[in-house]
């Protein structure tokens, strides 16, 4: 499980305001926690971050607060949390039903 706080630390890249930012429970290779962080200074149009471009823009279209995209929401959480663990090495062991 990830653990998203009330207060919300700079960006770790730019130091500017981060849109979300999470603590993953596994590790990385120094054995520092993980942070996963999404900030629109740098992931839009990032394209090593292709899953965080697309959920800043779902939020830039108003996504956040439309209760019909919950499910969207859900699928692009999911795809940038395991984009941001892919980087340090870490995979996702179920693969999404919509995929083969
Ligand atoms: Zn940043």
């Amino acid at each position: 499980m990830l653990e998203f706080s009330e207060a919300i630390p700079p960006c770790s890249r730019c130091g500017g305001k981060l849109m979300m930012n999470g603590v993953a429970p596994q590790t990385d290779r120094h054995g520092q926690p993980i942070r996963l962080e999404l900030c629109y200074s740098c992931d839009t149009g990032n394209v090593e971050r292709p899953a965080a471009g697309l959920f800043l823009q779902f939020f830039a279209n108003g996504g956040g607060q439309d209760p019909e995209r919950l499910q969207e929401a859900g699928h692009l959480l999911k795809a940038w949390v395991e984009e941001c663990m892919a980087a340090h090495g870490w995979y996702s062991m179920d693969l999404p039903p919509d995929r083969p």
